[in-house]
């Protein structure tokens, strides 16, 4: 390892080549938008993605039911307003096809394809401390070199798989949700399967139901879960549209998670019980997150309001669901209402009311294996065709996990982050210089496109001060970036989600270090007013809290 004052001395980094001034890691929706301000820069720039084609989350989810719970129009990009002027949605909460569909429209408008590499994972990352360059190892064979390497993985795009015993054994079709087959599956007729009931199960089951012959979801832990309120858009309301887009994405921009939805600003208790009942009905039956991010602010902060809303929505499920037994087995017994990210649903708790479709208490009757023809609970055996798993990801750390980062003295990024991610501003791990990370840890979690413009928008100009300083290596300092897992760590305090089960806290049942209880602090959770002008404020202040050499 190089002391600084042989680094000093060995350090030749203008004049060392290298194969790209930036790489980006990932052609999902952040690396997209990011290519295309790096080659509007000039620079020697290219997107590696170890898909086969763009699109990131939209090209790996192909489940039956995949779409988003953002309303169309928020989520496309803002910045070219050709691109919002040409694009019609045609649902008010766009399926994967179409989202996909629409990431394939701006990257051959934007001609960016040509910037993109595929089917290229990289395994690893070394920082080459001499050259303050990073060199990367694939999965193709090849080394490749660059100054500056963001990363624009995916925040839930590592799949995680339970630890059955037997999972190899199963003779039939087999897979996680998030590799759904890309070549047709007809399930009609099927035995099917679905493990898990998390905002993927909750879009998959009401559309396969549909399909199948028989299908059997295997509930561990129930889920909230409110109305979509999907619909159409036609030619004029998509022109209507396209006239307020500005006040759109002003509106986005005012509000916490990026949405259109603003918290009601009105004081829980100062509303008559009756009122807040009408209140709620309105909000259940209008399209998207209003129910939660359009609720009272007590909902996430206060035992009594959470356990209030959470008996309306309790009964709501009673009204929907046939047989009361079912019903109580479908109410969440463990969490409040939204305290979890709260997946939304069409004919969800209906299609329980199907003479095909059972669920089965996976707590209190566990899964103990899979098997050759399907699976065997502690209390009988069950025989299946198709086995989905729709259990979730490795959130936030795991896409970094998985390749070998190394930084300054060759430490590993995992290891440091063997506890939990620790990152300044969710953008820059110290340490680990020249490295960005898009909707990585400790950033807001919101609508994700609006997340991915603001932090593109960042490191732009950091980029360009960089260049135009002569400045080869730019790193967080150690001081602020324990300032912002602070930051991070205080924005959980009073919240009644920093007791979640969920990718929140980092608990994931299939990862050891994930254990419930053990919380890792993923997100910055006073939401995306707040981080946009802490990234402003650094920005502002000269990218306080960064070294540059
Ligand atoms: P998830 O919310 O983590 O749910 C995983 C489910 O699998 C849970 O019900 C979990 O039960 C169950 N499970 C995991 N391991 C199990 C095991 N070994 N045995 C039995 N059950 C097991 O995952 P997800 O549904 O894929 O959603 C993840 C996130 O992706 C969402 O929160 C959301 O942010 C995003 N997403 C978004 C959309 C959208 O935009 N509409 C759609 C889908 C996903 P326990 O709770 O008991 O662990």
């Amino acid at each position: 390892m190089a002391t600084p004052a042989t680094q000093a001395k060995q350090r030749t980094p203008e004049t060392a080549p290298c194969d790209y001034d930036v790489i980006v890691i990932g052609a999902g929706v952040s690396g997209i938008y990011q290519i295309k301000r790096l080659v509007d820069l000039g620079v020697r720039a290219t997107v590696l993605d170890a898909n086969q084609d763009l699109g990131g989350t939209w090209y790996n989810n192909r489940y039956p039911g995949a779409r988003f719970d953002s309303e169309s129009y928020t989520y496309g990009y803002s910045f070219s307003s050709e691109l919002l002027n040409e694009w019609h949605w045609t649902e008010r909460f766009s399926p994967q096809p179409e989202t996909l569909r629409y990431l394939n429209f701006v990257v051959d408008k934007l001609k960016l394809r040509e910037h993109m590499q595929f089917g290229c994972r990289v395994e690893a990352m070394r920082f080459n401390e001499p050259t303050d360059t990073w060199q990367l190892s694939l999965n193709d064979g090849r080394a490749l070199s660059a100054r500056v390497v963001i990363a624009g993985m995916g925040p839930l795009s590592t799949p995680t798989l339970p630890k059955f015993a037997g999972m190899a054994d199963f003779k039939g079709i087999s897979f996680h949700t998030a590799n759904w087959p890309h070549a047709p599956l007809d399930l009609t007729g099927k035995r099917v399967a679905i493990i898990g009931t998390g905002a993927t199960a909750i879009q998959i089951i009401p559309v396969i139901a549909q399909q199948a012959g028989q299908l059997t979801v295997f509930q561990r832990r129930a889920n909230w879960a409110a109305p979509l309120n999907n619909g159409p858009i036609s030619a004029p309301e998509m022109a209507a549209i396209r006239a307020r887009y500005d006040d759109i994405f002003a509106a986005c921009a005012r509000s916490p998670a990026a949405f259109e939805h603003i918290p009601d600003s009105r004081r829980f208790y100062d509303v008559p019980p009756a009122e807040r009942r009408a209140f709620w009905d309105r909000l259940y039956a209008e399209p998207g997150f209003g129910i939660w991010l359009a609720n009272f602010a007590e909902i996430f902060l206060d035992e009594h309001a959470n356990a209030e809303m959470s008996a309306y929505i309790a009964d709501r499920i009673r009204q929907r669901v046939k047989d009361p037994a079912l019903a109580e087995l479908l109410i969440p017994k463990d969490h409040g209402f939204g305290i979890q990210r709260l997946p939304l649903e069409t004919n969800y708790f209906e299609t329980y009311n199907r003479d095909n479709v059972e669920l089965v208490n996976s707590k209190a009757t566990p899964i103990e294996r899979i098997t050759a023809t399907g699976l065997r609970t502690s209390e009988r055996d069950f025989e299946f065709d198709v086995i989905v798993y729709a259990t979730g990801f490795d959130a936030f750390t795991g896409a970094y996990d998985r390749v070998d980062i190394r930084g300054l003295g060759g430490q590993s990024l995992r290891d440091k982050w063997a506890e939990g991610p620790v990152t300044y501003l969710g953008m820059l791990v110290s340490g680990f210089p020249n490295m960005v990370m898009l909707g990585g840890p400790q950033t807001a979690a919101a609508n994700f496109p609006r997340g991915s413009e603001i932090a593109v928008d960042w490191i732009m100009p950091l980029l360009q001060h960089m260049q135009a300083q002569g400045h080869t290596r730019f790193d967080a300092q150690a001081g602020a970036e324990q300032a912002w897992f602070d930051a991070v760590k205080l924005s959980y305090q009073g919240l009644l989600m920093s007791k979640a089960q969920s990718w929140i806290t980092g608990y994931n049942s299939n990862l050891d270090g994930h254990e419930y209880g053990h919380t890792r602090y993923n997100i910055f959770a006073t939401g995306g007013v707040q981080y946009a002008r802490h990234l402003k404020a650094a920005a502002d202040g000269g990218y306080a809290g960064i070294a540059f050499a």
